[in-house]
């Protein structure tokens, strides 16, 4: 896909300069025109990458530095914060609209409006269902894994 194509291809490219809060040579942070609260930004990478499944780790990694530095940022800022959401929607059926991958960074106060509900009203499963999904999800994980980090060092 080609920055004509996507509207975050043209922010990553410096078309919308004024938008942008950071950049650098992989990501690049800038407000979100359409926010749920004031200061509402994106985190993306600069290459054009659909979805989580296109994203190295590394970017991915990147992504949430600079997301988590903006996060410090907005707290500081003198916006309304006491509180902020870190969201990224991978796919349609997760709520992703524009598909170049982004992380919102979403501040957050008492009464802003915004309702999360993340499914925590159904029922707890059986223990042994949870051991099935629990065993699924592992044996995925050892097949995708990269490097563990060197953690002596
Ligand atoms: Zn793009």
């Amino acid at each position: 896909m080609t920055g004509q194509q996507c509207p975050f291809c043209d922010i990553a490219s410096g078309a919308e300069r004024d938008q942008v809060v950071h950049a650098d040579s992989s990501v690049v942070a800038f407000m979100d025109l359409y926010p749920a609260t004031d200061g509402h930004l994106l985190v993306a990478p600069v290459h054009h990458r659909a979805g989580l499944g296109d994203l190295d780790e590394e970017t991915g990694t990147a992504m949430w530095r600079a997301g988590h530095r903006a996060a410090a940022a907005l707290r500081r800022s003198g916006l309304r914060c006491e509180g902020i959401n870190l969201l990224l929607c991978d796919g349609a059926a997760a709520g992703q609209s524009v598909f170049h991958v982004h992380l919102h960074v979403i501040p957050r106060y008492r009464g802003d409006g915004i309702v999360l509900r993340a499914g925590h009203g159904r029922a707890s499963p059986a223990e042994s269902e949870l051991r099935e999904r629990a065993g699924a999800i592992r044996a995925c994980l050892a097949r995708t894994a990269g490097p563990e980090p060197d953690r002596t060092a």
